[in-house]
């Protein structure tokens, strides 16, 4: 679309860095004929990430769960331009964000906006602790789901060529996973199931030997939950056979064996492992790392991420760089895909207004009569009021547990439902088949689900 309106007025730029919950909320949201809106993401597609604990074992495809950009764009009012780059810096100065294509051939460029939209996400973190990178699978990416699958079926296959007696066998059957946030819980529940459901069948004996370890730093797995949800879970995970050493903190890692500190006694435990997946939260990226450095500490005094206000502006560049989802940082909201989904909306709400207020600004320097300007900047004041604060709605928790239950704590229309079990199960399942972003999402996902019931889990690699 051309670069001015009608008017002769330009179009604005707005260039929005990522492609996952914040950034895609506000594509769909945003009118985007009002804007040049360029989208900068390495990753070429939206990933719908409460499903990816599911895909490691298969209960649900990879394919299942993304959504191109493109599609999401097309749909769009007017033109959106996509970049599969990632952004390396950003100068609030030039306004601008230099950016560097993700294939082989390492093209750079930068781009200039007028407002920018930072939603990159966080990148697992390791608090540095020795050995974590080199050893162990993150569960975020599509990538790592792909390689944990791969991981999971070399250990099983190289375990087999070992007589029962040989301790290698046993460290190869040993799958830990670090971290009883929801991330870790929900992939051991999913662990759990694929070797109850499936593999049990094709490698009887073998499929006993196996061992599934969540080591969490404190008293409980899945944290967020009330008391009695967290007591029904770690029952279940409990009874169910996975071992849960609480109170332990991973201090080292090395290629066979964890080294955790027992928090009650000191003790370091030595746990081998054959597959290790760390699930321990989130650190920030090294582009917003970049940038809080350079606004400086009195501005961005956050470990978490870039500080914002309660308008989703970036403290120290108010008025043109807004960041949303996990990359940023307010208190009371939390990294997730809720708080990120009401975040997106909420900033193209905002665009709304800012168009508006550009117009008038764009009348006024046309005018001469000292009346009509002073009408218009009156009217401009009251836009620039009407900008809400952003209000998050929190609709509660949902978790997978395994052997096809959940629990959930919602609260939906003033209708609040705290519970566990197969119910919740059917719950959990009709609430994400409804936070699909696509049709083909959904009957692809309800698809894979019918699938595991007549076929089971697909084992290949
Ligand atoms: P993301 O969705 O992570 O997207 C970041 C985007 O930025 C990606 O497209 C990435 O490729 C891109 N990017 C990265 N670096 C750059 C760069 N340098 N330049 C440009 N683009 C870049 N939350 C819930 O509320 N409910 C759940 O059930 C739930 N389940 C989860 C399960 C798992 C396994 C995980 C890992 C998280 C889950 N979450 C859940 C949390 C939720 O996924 C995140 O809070 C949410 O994805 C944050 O959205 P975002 O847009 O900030 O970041
Ligand atoms: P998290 O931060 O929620 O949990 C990480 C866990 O790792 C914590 O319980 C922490 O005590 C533990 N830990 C940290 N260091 C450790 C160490 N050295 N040794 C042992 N344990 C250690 O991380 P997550 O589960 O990856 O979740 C990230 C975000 O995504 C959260 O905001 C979460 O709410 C969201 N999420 C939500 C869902 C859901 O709603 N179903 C699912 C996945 C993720």
């Amino acid at each position: 679309q051309s670069d001015t309106f009608s008017n002769g007025s330009k179009r604005k730029t707005i260039v929005i860095l990522g492609s996952g919950w914040g950034s895609i909320s506000l594509l769909k949201s945003l009118d985007t004929s009002l804007y040049n809106v360029i989208v900068v993401s390495p990753r070429n597609y939206f990933l719908f990430t409460p499903l990816l604990p599911s895909t490691p074992v298969g209960t649900v495809e990879l394919k299942s769960i993304i959504e191109p950009v493109r599609s999401i764009a097309r749909r769009s009012s007017s033109e959106v331009t996509y970049y599969e780059a990632d952004a390396l810096k950003i100068d609030p100065v030039t306004k601008s964000v230099h950016v560097k294509s993700v294939n082989e051939n390492d093209y750079e460029t930068d781009l200039n906006y007028d407002y920018l939209v930072i939603g990159v996400g966080a990148q697992p973190t390791t608090f540095n602790i020795p050995g974590v990178d080199k050893f162990s699978s993150f569960l975020k990416e599509i990538s790592d789901a792909q390689d944990i699958r791969l991981k999971i079926m070399n250990s099983i296959e190289q375990a087999a060529l070992l007589e029962q007696d040989d301790p290698e066998r046993a460290r190869l059957l040993s799958f830990v996973v670090v971290g009883g946030g929801p991330t870790g819980a929900e992939f051991a529940a999913e662990l759990k199931d694929y070797v109850d459901q499936d593999l049990s069948k094709w490698m009887p004996a073998l499929s006993k030997e196996i061992k599934i370890a969540i080591v969490e730093a404190t008293p409980n797995i899945l944290s967020m939950f009330p008391q009695n949800l967290i007591d029904y879970s770690q029952t279940l995970f409990t009874k169910g056979g996975i071992d849960l050493k609480l109170k332990t903190a991973v201090k080292r890692v090395d290629a066979t064996t964890i080294y955790a500190e027992n928090r009650d006694t000191q003790q370091i435990e030595e746990i081998p492992y054959g597959v290790l997946v760390w699930a321990t939260g989130n650190a920030p990226r090294d582009v917003s790392k970049d940038l809080m450095q350079q606004l400086g500490p009195e501005k961005q005094n956050s470990r978490r991420g870039l500080v914002i206000n309660d308008k989703m502006e970036l403290v120290g560049a108010e008025g043109s760089i807004y960041a949303i989802g996990d990359c940023a940082f307010y208190p009371g909201l939390f990294p997730t895909a809720q708080v990120a989904h009401q975040e997106g909306d909420y900033l193209a709400t905002v665009f709304d207004k800012l168009h508006k207020i550009d117009q008038l600004k764009f009348t006024n320097e046309s005018l001469n009569d000292a009346n009509k300007i002073k009408k218009n900047n009156a009217k401009i004041d009251k836009l620039y009021n009407k900008i809400d604060k952003f209000h998050y709605h929190h609709y509660g928790s949902l978790a997978y547990i395994g052997n096809e239950q959940a629990i959930a704590d919602v609260t939906v229309n003033g209708f609040s439902f705290k519970g566990a079990g197969a119910m919740t199960f059917l719950f959990w399942k009709s609430a994400y088949l409804g936070m699909c972003v696509s049709l083909r999402n959904r009957l692809l996902v309800a698809m894979d689900w019918c699938k595991i019931y007549f076929i089971g889990r697909d084992s290949s690699i």
